[in-house]
């Protein structure tokens, strides 16, 4: 048998670190299927959460679009007592599922955008907002690197 499922995820344990807050309302949906025992986890996430750019600190509306399937159980009774999964059982189950996929599979420096110049690590400017003067100086990880110092 194959029951649907849709429901509000809590994302409380995956908040932290860069990830402060969820914006709007999260939504999951997926199916349960009952197969010889097993049952199988076919679930879809989205949600946007504030999250803060790993490299000009700005708060952005970090994008989460996920599927997510996975086997939910061996037990042989589950074919028996299909009805030992309901709906809320199952959301249970698929909100720990889906926090636990979605923090191994989120970055930990997340970035507004994939090209995000980030900030001048000598005077803080936004580089996004444009070149701040210090260009052509030294990159300062080079000079740590090389052991140079502003000292
Ligand atoms: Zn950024
Ligand atoms: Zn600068």
């Amino acid at each position: 048998m194959t029951q649907s499922f849709g429901f509000t995820p809590d994302l409380t344990a995956f908040l932290g670190g860069m990830y402060s807050g969820v914006r709007g309302t999260p939504k999951v949906t997926g199916k349960i299927r009952n197969s010889a025992g097993t049952l199988s986890l076919a679930a879809h996430i989205d949600a946007v959460v504030t999250a803060t750019c790993s490299r000009c600190l700005k708060e952005f509306g970090f994008v989460i679009e996920r599927d997510i399937t996975a086997s939910l159980s061996e037990s042989p009774e589950a074919e028996e007592d299909s009805e030992l999964y309901c709906v809320s059982d199952a959301k249970i189950d698929a909100n720990e599922l889906i926090v636990t996929e979605l923090i191994l599979d989120s970055p930990q420096s997340p970035v507004c955008r994939e090209d995000c110049a980030g900030l001048c690590v000598k005077c803080g400017k936004d580089l996004n907002e444009g070149e701040c003067g210090c260009a052509g100086e030294a990159d300062p990880r080079f000079a740590a690197l090389l052991g140079w110092s502003d000292e």
